[in-house]
């Protein structure tokens, strides 16, 4: 297969042979392993009394349950006990940021490598796709209680999954054309097959839930008109769309594309050209993407500005790794202060150079100007990806509290919000945040949702939900 052909199988067109030379191809992106590989790897594991990687999973999952049964052979065990906990199997043994999680706390890591668990969940979910097997077991008979999802990301899919086994009948309502929330239009089609997407809500729809597209809930409909429509209850999982700006002069020109939006844009199939020079702003996952990206859609020269240094980086060793293959540069210790322009576009940006001072309340050294280190880029375009904020259309007409980050204030326990019949979880309502965090908090919700539906305790009982170690 040529480098072109490779490229198309990420549905974004490459049009210098050279940059395509240099990109990594989806196969090499996503190979997983084979069963050699997965058993010798599952052999690693110390089966700990008190596992720590349990600990470092946000969704605490039972991990050397399943990489026991793996190495036991009982493959399709093993995908139950993790499906006992994780709704979303196939996405986060792609995506999750291992390494901060599960890995980051295995007790082999400390003299050498973690045990692979994230490979080692794939290889389970890959194995059961390969041979046939039904990934989602029967769901409950028909109750007559109704719930409103709105979100069609991690945690309204979640909620859906746990609530529509359970019963109740579910609709997702989802202001996008397409679903899946940031599975879809955020993470890049080479890093998470579409086709995984696409079976979930495949799967859900078996399930009888309904799927809303093209409907702003707050917008279009209130979500006092989903309750006067005869929903019982209201899950919101919107979470964190709009990009934050870099409050700098020149952010109107063209040229200036935000992260999020940038990547949403792409990833809906609009065919964008930035032009050769781009330059992404941040150090997170969300700017190696862009960067990324923006080589697959035929920029040839993209580097990310960061304004502290690669040690300071949030983004996984292994998406900075994968960046500098592919030839991204990062030129740390420097940000952006004006963006300049002719004829309302962008050409060039003016930087200023860094320097790290004291500790600040993220424990991360604090990043300084240094005084007329100023400095020029020409550039085609230029994409700030430096956070997400949540947008909060969705609870126009209603009074719902929110913290002082602008999220949607739950009881931690139940991710019920101050009005009883509605509940959140996700970036919605820790800001932006990871798949696995948004499915954890989802369970909880749905596990509320329920007890709500039947008028039980909401609360009685719940510190089964936290992870007991014996
Ligand atoms: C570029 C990028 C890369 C990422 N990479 C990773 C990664 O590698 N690993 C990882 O674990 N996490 C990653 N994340 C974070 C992860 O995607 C999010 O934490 C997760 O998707 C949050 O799930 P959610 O369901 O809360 O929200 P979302 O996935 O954001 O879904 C919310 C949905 O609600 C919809 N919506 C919003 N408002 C309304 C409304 N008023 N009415 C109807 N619908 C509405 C939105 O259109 C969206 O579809 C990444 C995020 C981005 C942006
Ligand atoms: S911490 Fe590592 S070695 Fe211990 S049970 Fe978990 S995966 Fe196995």
């Amino acid at each position: 297969m040529n480098p072109k052909e490779r490229m198309a199988l990420d549905r974004h067109p490459v049009k210098e042979l050279a940059v395509a030379e240099r990109i990594k191809s989806f196969d090499e992106v996503t190979a997983g392993y084979d069963a050699e590989t997965a058993r010798m790897e599952a052999e690693r594991c110390l089966q700990c009394k008190k596992p720590k990687c349990r600990e470092g999973c946000p969704i605490h999952n039972d991990i050397p349950r399943f990489i026991r049964l793996l190495r036991e052979g009982k493959i399709e065990e093993a995908y139950w006990a993790d499906r006992e906990t994780n709704s979303l199997p196939a996405v986060c043994s792609r995506v999750c940021p291992h390494e901060f999680q599960c890995e980051g706390y295995c007790i082999r890591g400390k003299k050498g490598k973690p045990v692979a668990i994230g490979m080692l969940e794939r290889y389970i979910v890959d194995w059961m796709v390969a041979n046939g097997k039904n990934l989602l077991k029967t769901c409950a008979i028909p109750k007559e209680k109704k719930v409103a999802i709105v979100g069609s990301g991690p945690a309204g899919i979640s909620v859906a999954f746990y609530l529509a086994h359970a019963g109740y009948r579910c609709t997702i309502f989802e202001s996008l054309p397409v679903t899946g929330g940031m599975l879809r239009v955020g993470i890049p089609a080479y890093r998470l097959p579409r086709t995984i997407i696409g079976a979930e809500f495949e799967a859900l729809k078996n399930c009888g839930v309904d799927v809303v597209t093209n409907i702003t809930i707050g917008r279009d409909k209130s979500l006092n008109d989903l309750k006067a429509e005869g929903y019982d209850a209201v899950f919101i999982g919107v979470g964190a769309h709009d990009s934050r700006k870099l409050g700098i002069d020149g952010e109107d020109l063209d040229g200036v594309l935000h992260g999020v939006d940038y990547l949403r844009r792409v990833n809906t199939g609009e065919d964008l050209d930035l032009g050769p020079r781009v330059v992404v702003v941040g150090g997170g996952n969300v700017a190696i993407d862009c960067a990324r990206t923006a080589l697959r859609t035929g920029s040839d020269q993209v580097f990310i500005l960061y304004r502290r240094t690669k040690a300071e980086m949030p983004a996984s060793q292994a998406e900075v790794h994968h960046l500098e293959e592919e030839g991204v540069k990062v030129e740390m210790l420097a940000a952006p202060v004006k963006i300049h322009g002719e004829n309302g576009r962008l050409d060039k940006i003016e930087c200023v150079r860094m320097e790290l001072g004291e500790a600040d309340s993220s424990g991360r050294r604090r990043p300084l100007e240094i005084a007329g280190s100023n400095f020029m880029i020409e550039a085609d375009a230029i994409i700030p990806a430096i956070s997400q904020r949540i947008n909060v259309t969705v609870s126009q007409g209603l009074d719902i509290a929110m913290s002082r980050w602008g999220t949607f204030e739950v009881d931690e326990l139940t991710q019920q919000t101050s009005v009883e019949w509605i509940f959140a979880a996700g970036d919605a309502v820790l800001g932006p945040q990871t798949v696995a965090k948004a499915v954890h908090q989802a369970r909880m919700a749905a596990e509320s949702i329920g007890r709500f539906l039947e008028g039980r305790d909401l609360r009685e009982g719940r510190e089964e939900d936290e992870i007991v170690i014996d």
